[in-house]
């Protein structure tokens, strides 16, 4: 079958950046052990799977950064791309652990945005996933100030009675989605600073989904469930070029009922996907014979 590889796809430089320093972090004896990751260092199982099993890195994961550090008393801790809050470095420091800082430069301009704004009297407008690591972290540079809203509903709920208004973002958003929403405030509040920080690797690998898969007749996303911007592309390529898109986690979650009638397929993968997980699934794809799938029976 031919095979679309959409292009840019895959890591970017904040999740390349951020596993090769747990690595560095792992070999070097001077760190105390044990080394944990304060949640899943990208939203790939993979990813913290490989560092666990060959790095003895432990990730601990729950709903906030802050309690994760309740579990541990001793050791060297990493915090992860989407960046923490300074209650949760200060928590760290206080138990005495050693901290490693994976945050991605991307998300800590958004935290010092954050911080120059409150400092000078704003309300802060968050657009972002209710739940994910990154709002949560960008949300304690300035409590009480940053209000997170996901949708115009969210947005009708605020009711901020001030002229210092500013609008920032996720790094990790729909463009398209993001920019709509933004109109939606800027009507709600006309003097809105806005700050769109999605950040340049989402928005590449954004437009390039949105055009390319337009020429595939089916599109698969390479990514976890739980990674925001492998959701967002099959979104983008659902909406933008009007392909049906799935995400699948390995080559072993493609069902062959998608492709079937497809003679072209486009294949992308989010920021947190091991390249060899989209590899294997290219050399699949490209070893299926599309009149075989017609035919009826699968190809081994
Ligand atoms: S998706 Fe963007 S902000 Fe997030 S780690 Fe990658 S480059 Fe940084």
């Amino acid at each position: 079958m031919e095979v679309i590889k959409i292009t840019p796809r895959g890591y970017c430089y904040g999740v390349v950046d951020a596993i090769q320093l747990a690595k560095q972090v792992a070999r070097d004896p001077s760190y105390p052990r044990p080394v944990y990751i304060l949640g899943m260092i990208v939203h790939n199982r993979h990813v913290v799977q490989s560092l666990t099993e060959e790095y003895g890195i432990i990730t601990l994961d729950g709903p906030d950064r802050l309690s994760l550090l309740d579990q541990i008393t001793s050791g060297t801790v990493i915090f992860t791309a989407h960046g923490v809050s300074p209650a949760v470095k200060a928590k760290a420091k206080a138990k005495g652990l050693v901290c490693v800082d994976a945050t991605c430069p991307d998300v800590t301009r958004t935290h010092e945005l954050i911080r120059d704004l409150a400092s000078r009297g704003y309300q802060i407008i968050y657009i972002g996933k209710r739940g994910h690591p990154e709002p949560e972290g960008a949300m304690g540079e300035a409590p009480g100030s940053v209000h997170l809203v996901e949708t115009r509903e969210d947005v009708d709920q605020l009711d901020l009675k001030t002229d210092k208004v500013a609008v920032t973002t996720q790094t990790t958003l729909s463009q398209w989605d993001t920019a709509e929403l933004i109109e939606y405030i800027r009507s709600r509040y006309p003097g809105v600073l806005v700050y769109n920080e999605i950040c340049f690797a989402t928005q590449a690998r954004q437009e390039a989904a949105a055009t390319q898969a337009k020429e595939a007749d089916v599109v698969l996303v390479v990514g976890d469930a739980r990674s925001n911007n492998s959701n967002r592309l099959v979104q983008v390529v659902r909406e933008r070029a009007r392909r049906p898109a799935y995400l699948i986690d390995t080559v072993e979650d493609i069902d062959l009922n998608w492709l079937k009638g497809a003679r072209k397929v486009a294949v992308t993968s989010g920021s947190s996907t091991p390249t060899h997980l989209t590899r294997a699934v290219i050399e699949f794809l490209e070893a299926l014979d599309p009149d075989q799938l017609e035919a009826g029976p699968a190809p081994g």
